[in-house]
């Protein structure tokens, strides 16, 4: 893990290369809370956690008053409960169950959780997320839950050997996007395109991605064991 000198210098470097044409989302995972407030600090636009536990851990000791914190990991449908009224966005909703549960725990709370829908953009069968030719069904789905308001898409696209061969993921991804952004005629406004992570948040800039998910770039190398 990179000290905070060296993460203050990563973040105004990305920031000045991303040039306000994406936001810049810290993806915290293992990170420890003193060193995300450093990091929101500096300036990052949002946080982005990936498990529902380690969350709830961290949750009371990050400063919440200047970013917003969004869930961008793997969701199991019964800890839906557990973050509903802790964050901002759900960037992971990649099936009808888990977007049916948000709805049934946000109507509960009488509030509306903005969710971004995840594309499996390469057809991987490991991967989560819809299938491409699936998206629009999907997005439309979404857009019939009152509880639920579709703010955009997320992918993560398969591991390339090459650093650029992400960009025909990517752009695939856009397409999709607009696609789907201009047949959403319900008076929704789906403006987010989350895409990009440490190795390729400028090819997805590039693509068209206006939120990108940093993680190892800002805070360095993650060690799962602590
Ligand atoms: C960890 C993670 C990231 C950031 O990954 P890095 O390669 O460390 O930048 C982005 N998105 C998701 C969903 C993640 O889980």
């Amino acid at each position: 893990m990179n000290d905070k000198q060296q993460v203050a210098e990563n973040i105004e470097r990305i920031k000045a290369e991303l040039n306000g044409r994406a936001k810049l989302l810290a993806a915290t995972k293992t990170v420890p809370p003193e060193m995300i407030n450093f990091a929101i600090e500096q300036g990052v636009d949002l946080i982005g956690e990936n498990r529902v536990n380690e969350l709830l851990e961290k949750y009371e000791y990050i400063d919440r008053s200047r970013v917003q914190i969004h869930f961008i990991g793997a969701l199991q449908t019964n800890k839906v409960k557990y973050i509903i009224d802790k964050v901002d966005m759900i960037q992971s909703v990649d099936r009808e169950s888990l977007a049916l549960e948000i709805e049934r725990q946000a109507a509960k709370k009488n509030i509306v959780m903005p969710i971004l829908a995840e594309v499996n953009i390469g057809n991987e069968p490991t991967k989560s997320g819809v299938a491409p030719e699936k998206a629009l069904q999907f997005c439309e789905f979404l857009n019939t839950l009152p509880h639920v308001k579709l703010c955009g898409l997320m992918a993560i696209p398969p591991k390339c050997e090459n650093l650029g061969d992400n960009r025909e993921y990517f752009c695939k991804m856009r397409k999709i996007f607009i696609d789907i952004s201009t047949k959403n005629v319900d008076n929704n406004i789906m403006d987010i395109l989350s895409l990009g992570m440490s190795d390729d948040y400028l090819t997805a800039v590039d693509c068209g991605s206006n939120l990108v998910r940093v993680g190892s770039s800002i805070f360095g190398k993650r060690n799962y064991n602590i």
